[in-house]
Parts: structure tokens; sequence; C-alpha cells
């Protein structure tokens, strides 16, 4: 609605789905845990059945804009949206989620890692409608964490991440995803940052050092609101905190 109203799109033939209460939906599926492309950001944010298989994606809900918008804005229509500066793209690059999509009574199935082609792009056919999307459960003794930058509470993020870790039974890193986004064309999967901190014992100094290596990923606009170089700083500084913070929860979530 906001690409319209300010007339920055004007497509010929407009479809509403907002009749089709079948898109409307969050149950749990042998895949993972499947959200309907029009379900409400407020209606995942609230749900129990979220809250406890998938926390990473209500605590990131929160941070879109405010509750007025999360009553309106869809958990599709924020993913097909692509904006490199939205929360859920990251979420769904760090939990390896697929998207189902249909067209014209044939389906196909998109892995996050190439849904996401540049800014405001996706990798959907201008004939193809996003059903759901099925995110992956991840062990329930993960730790997660969201951190971002915003001028204001409910801004778009000038700089942000996602972490996800898991330690095993000697307190090493077992599994870890971390996505950023503000920080490119796109939302980012560090995957060098990633493959790092396997087997590492998660202190502070593994993290400042792992955070390094994040700029093969990087690559931040520089605009009104923040230039290039506060960017990458800031997403080092962001992910070391993120990092800290998964493992925290981590630790809470095994007591
Ligand atoms: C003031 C304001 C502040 C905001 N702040 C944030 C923020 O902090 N963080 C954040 O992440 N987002 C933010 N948003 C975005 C908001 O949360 C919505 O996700 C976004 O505006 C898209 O709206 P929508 O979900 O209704 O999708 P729509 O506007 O209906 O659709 C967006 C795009 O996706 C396409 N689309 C939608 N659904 C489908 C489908 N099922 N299949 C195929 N294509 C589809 C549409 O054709 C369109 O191109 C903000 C928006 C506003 C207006």
């Amino acid at each position: 609605m906001p690409l319209l109203n300010l007339r920055l799109t004007k497509p010929k033939i407009l479809v509403d789905l907002n009749g089709v209460s079948s898109l409307d939906s969050i149950r749990e599926t042998s895949g993972g845990l499947s959200i309907g492309a029009m379900t409400r950001q407020s209606r995942v944010e609230r749900s129990s059945l979220v809250r406890e298989r998938c926390p990473i994606l209500a605590e990131a809900i929160r941070y879109i804009g405010h509750v007025a918008i999360r009553h309106r804005g869809t958990i599709g229509g924020s993913l097909v949206h692509a904006d490199p500066a939205a929360e859920l793209p990251a979420v769904a690059l760090a939990l390896d989620a697929n998207f189902e999509v249909a067209r014209d009574g044939r389906d196909r199935v998109i892995p996050a890692a190439e849904f996401f082609i540049d800014y405001l792009t996706s990798a959907l056919a201008p004939d193809e409608i996003l059903r759901e999307i099925v995110f992956p459960m991840v062990r329930p003794s993960s730790g997660y964490a969201l951190e971002e930058v915003t001028r204001r509470h409910g801004d778009f993020a000038i700089a942000g991440v996602v972490a996800i870790v898991d330690l095993d039974e000697a307190a090493k890193i077992a599994d870890v995803r971390v996505a950023l986004f503000g920080v490119a064309s796109t939302a980012v999967r560090a995957r060098k940052l990633e493959r790092a901190l396997m087997g590492q014992e998660p202190n502070e100094h593994v993290f400042r050092d792992a955070a390094a290596l994040l700029d093969d990923v990087l690559d931040p606009p520089g605009d009104i609101h923040a230039s290039t170089a506060y960017r990458k700083h800031a997403a080092a500084v962001l992910t070391a905190r993120a990092l800290h913070r998964a493992v925290q929860v981590c630790h809470d979530r095994r007591l």
C-alpha cells in the first residue's frame, strides 16, 4: 500500500488476497512450522505455537513498526516485499525456511537462500503467489537473539542481526546461524563467520574475532540515515552482542 500511495508502483491489475482464508493459518507440519502467507504479523507474534516452537519469529515481529502496522502487515507481504532492512527475511534465512509458491495449479518450493534476489526483489515470478512459509524447527535447547539499531523504536533498521546458537554437552558451539539485515541489497547469511565459530568455546573474544569475518557479506549503502562505515561497524558490534545474548538464552533454556 505505501508503494501504491507514493506512486512507486502502478500495476494494471491488483489482486486482493484478503478474502482467501486458506492463506491465513499457523500449523505444525512434518517440515516444521507452516504459516500461511496472509497471516497477520500480530497473529504470528501472539501465537502460543510460534512462541513455543519458533520463538525467534515471535521475537523478531516485535521489532516491526508498531502495533497498528503489525495488525495489517502480513508475514508473506513482508517477505515478498524483500526490503533489505526488514526483520523477517533475515529470520527466514537464519532458519533455512522454505517458500511454497503456487502458479496455475502447479506448486514449487523456493529455499530462503534463493528467495531474496536484490533490493525489493524476490524470486517470485509475476504470476506466482506465495502460499505458505515453512520454518524448520531448531532444537528446543537453541538460544536466539535479534539486535538492531534504529533511529526511533519501530523504524526500519539501520543495521540488524539475527543469531541462533546451540551448544553441545561440553558447552562448545554445536550449531550457529547468523543473518544480517540493513547491510546489503538483501538480507544476508554470514556463513564464513558460522564456519569459524563451529566447535569453539563461546566467549567475548571468540565473538569479536568472528565478527571481523563479516566483511565478505557486508555491502551497505550510505544514505541520509547512516554512512557505509557506520553500518559496517554497527553490524560487527551487533553480531557479537546477538551471539552473546543467544548463548545466554541457550543456557537459560537448558535449566
Ligand atoms: C509505517 C510503516 C512502518 C513499517 N516498519 C517496518 C519495520 O520496522 N520492519 C519491517 O520489517 N517492516 C516494516 N513495515 C512493513 C510492513 O510490516 C509490511 O510487511 C509491508 O508494508 C508489506 O505490507 P503487507 O504485508 O500488507 O503486504 P502488501 O503490501 O500487500 O504486499 C507487499 C508486496 O508483496 C506482494 N505480495 C504480498 N503477498 C503476496 C503473496 N501471498 N504472494 C505473492 N505476492 C505477494 C505484493 O504484491 C507486494 O508487491 C512497515 C510498514 C509501514 C507502512
